[in-house]
């Protein structure tokens, strides 16, 4: 079993030596549990967050451990009820190429349906925080404006797309030319802001003339900020996350014009996906039938070898990744 243990606690970016890259035997399953041979792993911008030490929605990963992580396998070896070799499992299968864990914190789904790195992406995770965070929390009713940043990426795609279904006029905030391309000829979206090279105020404007409805929240920082200063009575901002924070040696920026939300009656509300477990069937279910008739598309970017762990989780923070990062194991 190959692995990424983590070391030692990241100071801003990510650097390789944060880990031992280390083989160790496989662990044989125990009751209730099952051995998964790894296939595909999810790399997420949380993982940073996970890094660290502190109090957040999910415990930190311990000095030593192997670095917690979202996967898709094959069941290698069972001894729990219900699952059998050959079964293909999603879970916390971690930076590894073989996994042993409690099968009960596995969710077994049907590969005939779908190529397996769906499953960690519209399928998966960051599906299910698109849908439920967009759905749920921002509430968008047709013909409001959404706007979503980290337009170009996993969740900020299906967002965007998800808005579209709903009979929303939407913008996306995306870096660079190609992905704001992508979003608008591609994808479907009404607009596009590179807030590399645009002005995001004046971009807002000219795109949203009726102001914001919903801004689902990706980036945090200046955008969040610049959106704030555009939204309409009774506005819904998805908290969803603040990748243009994570990398901090500084405390986190916080909005500094807040007031929108007052003067205009409006929301702001946090959203985490693993609150809407029990209804990821519903989720995945929706996504699925979007995708087949053609109204929703997913973008994988994959990347071979789980030995390039390390630069390769970097580049969500580069930007240099081009929809749902995934690594192949
Ligand atoms: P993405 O596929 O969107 O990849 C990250 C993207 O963030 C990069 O491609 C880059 O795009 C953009 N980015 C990086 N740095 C900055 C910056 N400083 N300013 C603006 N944009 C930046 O990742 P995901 O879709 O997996 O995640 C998107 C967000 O959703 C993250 O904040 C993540 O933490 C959050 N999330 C939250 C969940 C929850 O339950 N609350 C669950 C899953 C994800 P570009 O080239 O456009 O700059």
């Amino acid at each position: 079993n190959r692995q990424f243990r983590l070391i030692r606690r990241p100071v801003g970016h990510v650097k390789r030596e944060d880990f031992e890259f280390r083989t160790e035997p496989a662990r044989a399953p125990e009751h209730g549990e099952i051995m998964v041979g790894v296939e595909y792993l999810s790399l997420d911008p949380a993982m940073r967050g996970w890094m660290n030490e502190g109090k957040s929605y999910i415990a930190p990963v311990k000095l030593g451990d192997v670095m917690r992580a979202g996967g898709v396998g094959t069941i290698i070896e069972s001894k729990a009820d219900g699952f059998v070799p050959g079964d293909v499992v999603t879970g916390a299968l971690g930076i590894q190429t073989v996994a042993t864990l409690a099968a009960k914190d596995c969710i077994k789904v049907d590969a005939s349906l779908a190529p397996k790195p769906l499953f960690i992406s519209a399928l998966g995770m960051p599906g299910m925080t698109a849908y439920f965070g967009l759905l749920v929390v921002g509430e968008p009713k047709s013909g409001e404006t959404v706007v979503v940043s980290g337009a170009a990426g996993a969740v900020g795609a299906l967002v965007g797309q998800i808005a579209k279904i709903q009979g929303c006029h939407v913008v996306g905030i995306a870096g660079g030319a190609e992905k704001c391309r992508y979003i608008v000829d591609e994808l479907g979206f009404d607009g596009a802001i590179d807030y590399k090279s645009d002005s995001v105020p004046a971009k807002l404007r000219e795109l949203c003339p009726k102001g914001i409805d919903v801004y689902f929240d990706n980036v945090g920082g200046q955008i969040l900020d610049d959106c704030l200063a555009q939204i309409n009575l009774r506005a819904r901002i998805v908290i969803c996350g603040a990748i243009s924070q994570y990398n901090n040696t500084t405390p986190v920026k916080g909005p500094s014009n807040y007031l929108a939300l007052l003067v205009n009656r409006a929301r702001m509300q946090g959203m985490i996906v693993f609150d809407y477990a029990d209804r990821y069937p519903e989720g995945a279910r929706a996504m699925a039938g979007w995708m087949k008739d053609g109204r929703l598309k997913s973008r994988e970017d994959i990347v071979d070898g789980i030995e390039t762990f390390p630069e390769t989780l970097q580049k969500l923070f580069t930007g240099e990744n081009f929809g749902k990062l995934i690594l192949k194991v």
